[in-house]
């Protein structure tokens, strides 16, 4: 898995988080939609009354907000109704009654469920989710890259929604995360061989009358010994 450049982020502090994440590490990245617009959630988080939060927000412009710490716990999936137990780690969670936000990234986007979200928005999505894949060692596949629905089917059965692009996103941040091998480069042409054979041996060697003589063709030389 290669390790993509961060993308632009913004930071707004949220207060409504538990430091730390009780010892876990995040295991999956949860997707919402906020059913309303950027300045409302990022309002929202940051009021210590609506007891919320999301460690990330995405607004229609493709901006970038960082609320909570990734090592911080997020407030924005605790609750826990109907769970797709086909999905091993969340199954795990939910028997050993940990609360998935000690073993999620939460990322908000702005925007309503049955509404497509715009390119920049979509493009910013995977810029975060590939850039948190990696950074967390979270594979990109359905089984952690999900829908807040996932978690809470029943109050939450619409976050994000029916018009997420959730193949889309998790086809294209597992090919900039695992990119094709390139093609092995060409073999060099070859050396040419080493010949085998022999130089000629131009010499001959001619005995007339006990005195050898040694002939040589390849520069014409004569020498009698
Ligand atoms: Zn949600």
């Amino acid at each position: 898995m290669i390790q993509p450049a961060a993308p632009n982020i913004t930071w707004d502090a949220s207060p409504n988080f538990w430091p730390g994440r009780s010892g876990r590490q995040p295991l999956a990245i949860v997707m919402h939609i906020e059913a309303g617009t950027e300045a409302g959630t990022d309002a929202w988080f940051a009021n210590v009354k609506s007891q919320v939060s999301a460690h990330f927000s995405i607004a229609k412009t493709g901006e970038i907000r960082q609320h909570v710490q990734e090592t911080d716990s997020a407030w924005a999936n605790g609750a826990v109704a109907g769970p797709d137990l086909s999905i091993p780690w969340l199954k795990e969670a939910v028997e050993a009654k940990v609360n998935p936000n000690f073993l999620t990234i939460s990322i908000e986007h702005e925007g309503y469920p049955d509404q497509p979200m715009p390119a920049a928005q979509t493009a910013a999505s995977l810029a975060l989710t590939a850039y948190l894949c990696a950074r967390h060692n979270i594979p990109a596949d359905a089984d952690h890259i999900i829908g807040h629905c996932k978690i809470d089917s029943v109050d939450r059965g619409n976050c994000p929604g029916p018009t997420f692009p959730f193949r889309d996103l998790i086809e294209k941040a597992a090919a900039i995360l695992n990119p094709p091998a390139p093609a092995p480069a060409p073999d060099p042409a070859p050396a040419p061989a080493a010949s085998s054979t022999p130089a000629p041996d131009h010499r001959t060697q001619v005995s007339l009358d006990g005195v050898t003589c040694t002939i040589d063709f390849g520069c014409k030389s004569v020498t009698w010994s």
